[in-house]
């Protein structure tokens, strides 16, 4: 009787360390690099949804930023890849440490425009008049039109006057189409070395911005998630995302009328580089998500642009600027 309370005991002990990412043996390596999940889209949107309601100021573009968000979610159930290389390609990219999922190389290969017309199918009933007439406006664009604007987003641009309002939808029918491509990859790719760490090592493009994750292996420790294909990377807290260096670093965050947080959202600004990245806390609030949090926190971009000579590093596509 007496042995099994002690193992009882020892057990629940364990149990406790692990949370803190902690083994008898030593500290638990987190994974340097962890592909996105399908229900990706349908978190999001909830969260979407959550923020509209808190962020009011924001509601109509949040709400809207929902209603995409769900029909990615539709639209990854329903299409299938029709790319299909095999298995040795990605395997000689792994093993070399380059991206897999190249998008600059592969934008003519995914079948990305499948998914921009099935994106606008699932919007169109429903969102508003203005919107709809957007869509109508994206349908009637060629391919070449459509092929141009999504080169512009994987190159992280802000579009012209005549495309800017259409960039989040081609952004949102790329991120589908990268996001389905990523669960044919045969394992996650390597920790990348260097600068080849400031962009997505599954596909090349830019972060949208940092998380601090929750869980038993990544309790509390960051990772940069990419803008297009959703994979996560390893990045160290307190140093700087695209310089590295540390000497420099300061937090700025929104703060609401009774002082607190209105989000688990932080900037962590470099005065080495001059760029800033924000932080999304999951350890705040669980259900938070970079792409949406990044664009309910807007203000805190005007309040930096305001204050400081320095330009964001990561890339949102659905955040439409200038
Ligand atoms: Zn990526
Ligand atoms: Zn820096």
């Amino acid at each position: 009787m007496h042995h099994l309370t002690t193992e009882l005991a020892m057990t629940a002990e364990h149990q406790a360390e692990h949370d803190y990412g902690v083994t008898p043996g030593g500290v638990v390596e987190p994974p340097a690099v962890v592909l996105p999940e399908r229900r990706l889209f349908s978190q999001r949107a909830r969260r979407l949804r959550d923020l509209s309601r808190r962020m009011r100021s924001m509601a109509d573009f949040l709400g809207f930023a929902a209603r995409l968000a769900q029909a990615q979610h539709q639209v990854l159930q329903k299409q299938v890849s029709t790319f299909a290389p095999d298995a040795e390609a990605f395997e000689l990219a792994l093993e070399h440490g380059m991206p897999p999922l190249m998008a600059q190389t592969l934008q003519h290969d995914l079948d990305w425009q499948e998914d921009l017309n099935a994106l606008c199918d699932a919007l169109e009933l429903n969102v508003g008049q203005a919107q709809q007439q957007l869509i109508r406006q994206l349908r009637a664009l060629d391919v070449t039109a459509r092929q141009d604007m999504a080169a512009e987003v994987l190159n992280a641009g802000n579009g012209t006057e005549d495309t800017r309002a259409f960039m989040p939808l081609v952004a949102a029918a790329l991120q589908v189409a990268w996001l389905r491509q990523c669960s044919v990859l045969p394992r996650p790719p390597k920790r990348a070395e260097g600068v080849a760490q400031t962009v997505c090592p599954c596909c090349g493009s830019l972060p949208v911005a940092s998380l601090i994750q929750v869980g038993r292996e990544r309790s509390r420790v960051r990772y940069m998630q990419c803008s297009i294909c959703a994979a996560e990377w390893y990045m160290e807290r307190a140093r700087c995302t695209t310089c590295f260096e540390t000497g420099k670093l300061d937090y700025v965050s929104l703060e609401g009328e009774d002082g607190k947080r209105p989000l688990p959202v932080r900037a962590e600004t470099c005065g080495d580089c001059h760029s800033y990245v924000k932080i999304v806390h999951l350890d705040t609030e669980v259900d938070a998500d970079a792409l949406a949090d990044d664009l309910a926190s807007l203000g805190l971009d005007i309040m930096i642009a305001g204050e400081r000579d320095i330009g964001r590093s990561s890339y949102n596509p659905w955040l439409i600027t200038g």
